[in-house]
């Protein structure tokens, strides 16, 4: 990695402190900021309204990175797979899906982009490919946010070359990729922050869901932060016996605690949060698994995003039937809750968090960073 700091871990603030003293006119920082993030620059070359001198200068003082797409996987109007590589040689995945499928027959070109944090992830829940191999590193924020600036990068290539503007194709944001979020709380703070900014990415911060495996001091950091990003669980168990079985947090931040935090995050934020619940065969896809979740939802007035598990390569694991997906969705909602089940076709391509990196690396036999 670069001994320089990244420009894109830099707010405005300091570039315009560091453009004073390099006697630069105020308007030269609203020139950077447009390349960086509206233009998502890659090289100080293209910056061309900049004078030369100034790229030196800049050149010298910080790094100017994106990350390199390795693997693309998927088509329009599917969900995408992105497979990141780093400075440094790591690998970290980005997911884009399309708002509106074409089933609708109105083609929507607004996307969610679905960013990961770390490299690996040092959490170790029992189902997902993103922890199997440990934790390697935290992100910085410019490899974070660097994601969605270099999928509409990507986008705007292929669709003009690179030469205008494309319009935004990513309005919103869930970090639900590679990591716990909670556990690199202030790059990710730093990297959404920018991408809500109006002079960075512009996106809403009801726009921009957080999700967390139940760290509960980041949901109660959270809850005192200003923006309204949005935040998820990644429940999974209605009880401690069934988390205890699959995530090792759980023992560390069992419900009560768990809930608790929850129940502050609400009222102090006034705001909604979304439970998300995988459906896993013989584990927590039982009925009367639903009465216990359902009563929790209820208290937290959350809603309730059922997701049947995709299947990992070496992991013991399976979705359950559709009908008892279904009949699951069912029990939650003669309860009265809120609960959406998503039969998404991602795991067509490995779409859950981690899976592509997992099986590049073994299949590249890339070396281990
Ligand atoms: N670490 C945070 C952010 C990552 S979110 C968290 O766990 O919330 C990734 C989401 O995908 C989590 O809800 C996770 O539980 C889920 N997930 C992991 N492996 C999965 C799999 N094989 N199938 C379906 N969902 C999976
Ligand atoms: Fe980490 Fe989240 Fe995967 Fe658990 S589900 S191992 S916290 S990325």
């Amino acid at each position: 990695m670069s001994a320089l700091p990244d420009i894109r871990n830099t707010g405005p603030e300091a570039l315009r402190t560091h453009f004073q003293e390099w006697r630069q006119p105020a308007y030269r920082v609203e020139q950077l900021l447009h390349w960086l993030y509206a233009r998502r620059a890659a090289s100080w070359d293209e910056m061309s309204n900049l004078p030369r001198a100034l790229r030196g200068q800049l050149a010298a003082a910080y790094a100017l990175t994106l990350p390199q797409a390795l693997r693309i996987q998927g088509a329009d109007d599917t969900t995408r797979k992105f497979l990141w590589r780093l400075t440094d040689g790591s690998l970290v995945e980005s997911v884009l899906i399309p708002a509106n499928p074409a089933l609708y027959g109105d083609r929507s070109d607004r996307h969610t982009l679905c960013i990961s944090t770390q490299v690996g992830c040092a959490y170790g829940c029992r189902f997902c490919a993103s922890g199997l191999d440990g934790w390697k590193r935290n992100l910085q924020a410019h490899e974070i946010l660097g994601q969605v600036l270099a999928v509409e990068r990507w986008n705007s290539e292929r669709t003009d070359g690179g030469r205008i503007e494309a319009p935004r194709l990513i309005n919103n944001i869930v970090v639900m990729g590679m990591g716990e979020p909670m556990a690199n709380y202030a790059q990710v703070m730093d990297a959404l922050r920018t991408l809500n900014a109006p002079w960075g990415g512009g996106i809403g911060a009801r726009k921009i869901t957080l999700s967390t495996s139940g760290v509960v001091p980041g949901i109660r950091k959270l809850a005192e932060d200003p923006l309204q990003f949005r935040l998820a669980i990644s429940l999974h168990g209605a009880t401690d016996e069934v988390r205890d079985q699959i995530m090792p947090v759980n023992r560390k931040h069992p419900l009560a605690d768990l809930t608790a935090a929850c129940r502050h995050y609400v009222e102090r934020k006034g705001k909604m949060i979304t439970l998300e619940y995988i459906l896993i065969a013989g584990v927590n896809a039982d009925p009367a698994q639903a009465v216990p979740l359902a009563t929790l939802a209820q208290e937290l007035h959350a809603k309730v995003n059922l997701i049947p598990y995709n299947r990992v390569e070496g992991l013991p694991w399976e979705r359950p039937a559709e009908s008892d997906c279904h009949a699951f969705a069912e029990a939650l909602r003669s309860r009265g809750v809120t609960a959406t089940l998503r039969l998404e076709k991602g795991h067509d391509i490995d779409a859950a968090c981690g899976q592509l990196r997992l099986r590049t690396e073994r299949e590249l036999s890339l070396p281990q960073v």
